[in-house]
């Protein structure tokens, strides 16, 4: 079958088929983060269609939405490569009109730990999230771990608001030394690298510890070693339903995270721990 590109509602009407439908959001600069996520969306759809739209509403005036790499035709490849059925690549002109009013608000879940250092960047995330629904119309979606308080808040919005619509997590791909695939490590010079190493490495560490104050100590020590070069924003330890902060005796799961600047390149990563087995 041909890729379909398309660019609004009516070629997505068009391009629709029998059977269900898996949608996978992007922001495009494809990775095989990303066609992790395309081949479980094969796995359970008849049809799959990949977003890519760099969503102005997530970015704050200071971060870096003018320069986010944008690869349309190799995003394409990858798609054709992977048996995508359709493409849907809107204009921001289509997604949003000049005189939009309404938008979603991710709540107090959206304002905490990764929300706190990109005010109105959860709100505008889900507002787009809620609008590619509302246009693919999938009976699935899927998303990766690697944006863990995302993919939380996705959950709650299909829950809060009875959305018709299965989520899907993904774990997150990594190169063979830990570092997390993403569309931001392209920006990182090698020495950059090393230093963003750091991150999953304090995950690592902490992932190696039972109880929540031992994760954090041995998590922060080895952010810590990293010296000045990398400036974390935050080191969280959170129930991935509410991402509040655990308490000493919480036991289940939790999500170790963590966010940092390096260079003018910010990363985030975490890992899902078990806490105090029994
Ligand atoms: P993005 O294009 O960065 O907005 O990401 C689109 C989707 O790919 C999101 O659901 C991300 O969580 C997911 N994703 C990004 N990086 C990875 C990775 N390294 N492994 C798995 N999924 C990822």
């Amino acid at each position: 079958m041909e890729l379909i590109v398309a660019r609004n509602r009516e070629d997505l009407v068009k391009a629709r088929r029998a059977g269900p439908v898996a949608l996978v959001p992007t922001m495009g600069a494809l990775h095989e983060g990303h066609r992790s996520l395309i081949r479980q969306a094969r796995v359970r759809a008849d049809q799959v269609v990949v977003s890519i739209f760099v969503n102005p509403l997530q970015f704050g005036p200071n971060e870096d939405f003018s320069r986010y790499p944008r690869t349309f035709e190799a995003d394409l490849d990858v798609c054709r490569a992977e048996g995508v059925d359709v493409v849907f690549h809107p204009s921001v002109e289509d997604m949003y009109a000049p005189d939009r009013q309404i938008g979603i608000s991710s709540g107090e879940m959206g304002r905490i730990v990764e929300g706190a250092f990109r005010p109105g960047h959860f709100d505008g995330m889900l507002t787009v999230v809620l609008k590619l629904f509302n246009l693919v119309q999938p009976d699935l979606a899927v998303f990766g771990q690697k944006d863990a308080q995302q993919l939380s808040l996705i959950s709650r919005m299909v829950a809060d608001l009875n959305l018709p619509i299965e989520v899907l997590g993904a774990p997150t791909v990594r190169e063979p030394d830990g570092l997390a695939l993403s569309s931001r490590n392209r920006y990182l010079s090698e020495d950059e690298r090393r230093v963003a190493l750091s991150l999953s490495r304090a995950l690592r560490a902490g992932a190696a510890e039972f109880a929540p104050d031992a994760i954090r100590r041995a998590a922060r020590a080895v952010l810590d070693e990293a010296g000045s070069r990398l400036d974390v924003d935050y080191l969280a330890l959170v129930d991935p339903a509410t991402f509040a902060e655990v308490s000493e005796d919480h036991q289940g799961v939790a999500v170790l995270a963590v966010a940092a600047r390096v260079g003018a390149t910010r990363l985030i990563d975490n890992v899902t721990l078990t806490l105090n087995p029994a």
